[in-house]
């Protein structure tokens, strides 16, 4: 029977479907991410055929060993990220990684769009003004924003979630779309009058609100940092649904503490779940943890296919989410 060890408890469906597929299945009885020395003892103890990961797992080059030594030929991440995972060692040492792409594309743009439409109109501060007892009653002047209609989302990464979040934001709330990406995305340009820049900083410079992507890698780490964060109109706003070591945080905390641009919105942390030092006590930003793939469907969706993916792979079939 092939044996297969899950990190942590994933949707019931998604273990089940391994079950009836014939694997021997354990999961870890933990309610929390194990410890990279508790996955090396993991696999140091048990002889294992495959692993389900999450991205809380560090999978680096000594976790990689020890799963070899078990007998680990293929990890299948619960994500559509997989900067946790040494994947080029992985590659190295003959395991084959596989993930869940396209599977959280929506839900990732419904959370942007509600960070983005939140920030905007001071959605936070305006119900603590209700709540402290501040309001007065209808004033014409009272507490008036800014609209989104005509604004400029400036996305950089327009692949699965950055493309349906233009779409939502170009036919949904009339905004200019203009991107940076590695690639030119035609469906872009033809269906959302989508531009194209020639850099990240050009979208910073022009953008209203800039979206944020891309998957982490040694590119794109700190890929908003010191130098260009100053090209923001101090009018802008920053959401980050990405990864967070996309952002240099700590400069991210000294822009907006200095008001050099509007607020911020994040959904990921560079150091999660720790937060940089002075984010949690600004008021100009919206902070939330690491939720925007979690809906129910997308979870059961992506059990479904990390799930696939192992089973596919033991019966020798092509593999669609094949990384390396
Ligand atoms: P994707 O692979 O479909 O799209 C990524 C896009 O970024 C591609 O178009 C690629 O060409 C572009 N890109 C890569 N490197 C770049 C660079 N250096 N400069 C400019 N563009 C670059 O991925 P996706 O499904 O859209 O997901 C994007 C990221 O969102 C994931 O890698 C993951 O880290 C993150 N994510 C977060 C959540 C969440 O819960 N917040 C959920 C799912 C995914």
């Amino acid at each position: 029977m092939i044996k297969i060890f899950v990190t942590r408890k994933i949707p019931e469906s998604g273990l089940q479907k391994l079950r009836s597929a014939g694997f021997d299945v354990s999961i870890s009885s933990k309610e929390r991410p194990l410890t990279k020395k508790e996955l090396i003892k993991e696999f140091a103890k048990n002889s294992y055929e495959a692993v389900l990961t999450l991205l809380t797992d560090q999978i680096d080059n000594e976790v990689v060993d020890a799963m070899k030594k078990s007998g680990i030929k293929a990890i299948s991440q619960f994500a559509v990220g997989f900067n946790n995972i040494d994947v080029e060692y992985a590659q190295k040492k003959g395991i084959i990684v596989m993930n869940t792409p396209a599977s959280s594309s929506e839900e990732v743009a419904e959370h942007t769009t509600a960070l983005m439409m939140s920030l905007n109109m001071n959605i936070l501060p305006m119900d603590t003004f209700v709540r402290k007892g501040k309001y007065k009653g209808w004033d014409p002047q009272l507490l008036r924003g800014p609209s989104l209609k005509g604004k400029t989302l400036g996305i950089i990464g327009v692949g699965n979630i950055g493309q349906y979040t233009a779409k939502i934001a170009h036919c949904g709330l009339n905004m200019h779309i203009i991107y940076f990406d590695l690639h030119q995305n035609k469906k872009i340009e033809m269906a959302l009058n989508g531009v194209r820049k020639e850099s990240v900083e050009d979208v910073l410079k022009e953008a209203d609100i800039i979206s944020l992507h891309v998957p982490l890698n040694e590119h794109t780490h700190h890929l908003i940092n010191k130098e260009n964060i100053k090209l923001m109109k101090k009018t802008a706003l920053l959401i980050n649904t990405s990864r967070g070591a996309v952002i240099d945080e700590a400069v991210l905390v000294s822009a907006l503490k200095e008001k050099r641009i509007r607020g911020a919105a994040l959904d990921v942390f560079e150091h999660e779940p720790k937060l940089a030092k002075g984010l949690s006590k600004l008021d100009n930003v919206i902070l939330t943890p690491h939720i925007g793939s979690a809906t129910k469907i997308n979870r059961e969706e992506m059990a479904h296919i990390s799930t696939q993916n192992l089973i596919h792979f033991f019966n020798g079939e092509h593999l669609d989410n094949k990384i390396n």
